[in-house]
């Protein structure tokens, strides 16, 4: 019998994050200001992030080193197990192969301590004292929480209202932690207070809690903003999940033919799949298909365009060259609250436009139908957004399977769903519903796409 988990030791814990900018097909084009089209000046984007940070994110080098420190707390749950969904593929009877990378362990429940923890780390480094940011479902609030914690710095979070009346144990976990929660938008801010003027009964998007966070973190001299997906160094700290998958492939001598992952700002599916594009792109693994998963309510890699547009709602952030719904999309308060934003990572973007990893969108229901069969085979409750990739990747092996050619399928089992039985709760009464924005919406909502070098040809 094969067997089930597939463990690394410790010591077998990656030494340097990847970095894919070092291997992409095109240079990307650069993140712009608005007003001058130029680059943004170094000093403006040490105010708001730590600078370790931004020489991570500005850099070309394939490696780069994890320091020791950030590897001992990894041990915390890295390395994390590559698992055979054997029951799941049993119940389906499928010939192909489905196997996970479960992200679950972490003790805050999701992927997103893989780049809390290195983010902490890079602040504390620099004798910065408080980090802010933003939550959507809540993960990301809740590894940037035990992070700080654990370097003893404070930790303030805006958290998306939707998801903050929906889960109020994911901000107990924060406060536990020792964070300060906000529901954004909140009169907290300048930033919040403007968006409340103009919709006081928006239901908070990421956009608008990120302007939030931007706008308190400039209050204070040693305070900085974190964010947890969407820029390069975010996906950098991420490349060790697919780091870690590539050995223990090895392990039992198989290597994927399709990795699926789904899509929020795309630092979870980059983070496990640009090592394997490495491969790719390098390697003459040419077979391999990389697949991205999205909402329906938000799909911005499949309905999206790409152009330079904002990261936040306020237009704050400097121009990052993405596939965009534009920065004024505010998605349906679907149950997969960490996928609804309106862009995506810059290096995905160009993969995508270029045909290196391609896009498809499911709707909620078929989500959560994936996801409950998932819990009732393998015992594990995914997360709304892990839920997408197990959904694509039953999609991929049936293809598979009825074109004759079974397939070896990686996907990333970004987090568990403990947080999110209401979700749950919503589809098993019958009462979820799939709300998904028509083509008049989507054109209005692209409209709020700021004016830009046209990158749509480069
Ligand atoms: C945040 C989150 C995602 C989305 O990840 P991105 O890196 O932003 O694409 C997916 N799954 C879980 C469990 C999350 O918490």
């Amino acid at each position: 019998m094969r067997e089930k988990k597939i463990y690394l030791t410790e010591q077998e814990i990656p030494n340097s994050w990847y970095n894919m900018k070092a291997d992409l097909p095109k240079q990307l084009p650069p993140m712009i200001m608005a007003d001058t089209l130029q680059p943004p000046a170094v000093e403006m984007l040490e105010r708001i992030f730590a600078k370790p940070l931004i020489e991570q994110e500005l850099s070309t080098e394939r490696y780069i080193e994890i320091p020791e420190e950030v590897k001992k707390l990894y041990t915390m749950y890295r390395p994390s197990p590559l698992i055979r969904a054997n029951f799941l593929e049993e119940k389906l009877g499928l010939k192909s192969k489905l196997y996970f990378k479960y992200e679950g362990v972490s003790p805050s429940g999701s992927h997103k301590s893989n780049s809390a923890i290195a983010q902490a780390y890079y602040n504390k480094s620099i004798g910065m004292k408080r980090l802010v940011t933003e939550t959507g479902a809540g993960q990301w609030g809740s590894a940037l929480s035990m992070a700080c914690k654990v370097f003893d710095l404070e930790c303030v979070v805006y958290m998306v209202k939707v998801s903050y009346n929906q889960k109020p144990y994911r901000k107990m976990l924060m406060e536990t932690y020792g964070a300060t929660v906000y529901p954004s938008p909140s009169e907290h801010t300048s930033a919040g207070r403007a968006i409340l003027a103009k919709t006081p009964n928006t239901s908070g998007s990421l956009a608008m809690a990120i302007s939030e966070a931007i706008d308190d973190a400039l209050q204070d001299d040693h305070s900085r903003y974190a964010l947890g997906s969407v820029l390069s160094h975010v996906v950098l700290h991420q490349t060790i999940v697919g780091q870690e998958a590539k050995k223990q492939f090895d392990i039992i001598n198989e290597y994927p033919d399709i990795v699926v992952g789904c899509i929020g700002g795309g630092s979870s599916l980059s983070g496990m799949a640009f090592p394997f594009v490495h491969d790719k792109l390098t390697k003459g693994k040419d077979a391999l298909r990389i697949v991205s998963v999205e909402p329906k309510a938000c799909p911005k890699f499949t309905k999206g365009v790409y152009a330079y547009d904002f990261g936040d709602a306020s237009n704050m952030t400097p121009l990052i060259p993405m596939y965009t719904l534009g920065n004024g999309f505010t998605p349906s308060s679907i149950h997969a609250g960490g996928l609804r934003y309106h862009g995506g990572n810059a290096e995905l973007s160009l993969l995508i436009k270029e045909g290196i990893v391609e896009a498809k969108a499911i709707g909620q229901k078929d989500v959560f139908a994936a996801a409950v069969l998932f819990a009732q085979t393998e015992g594990i409750i995914p997360a709304p957004e892990s839920a997408h990739a197990i959904a694509q990747a039953i999609i991929e092996a049936q293809n598979a399977d009825a074109e004759g050619k079974p397939k070896t399928i990686l996907f990333n089992l970004t987090g568990h769903g403990h947080f999110d039985m209401s979700a749950y709760d919503n589809y098993l009464s019958g009462e979820m519903q799939d709300i998904i924005p028509t083509d008049d919406e989507i054109n209005e909502s692209l409209k709020t796409i700021p004016k830009a070098p046209d990158i749509s040809n480069y």
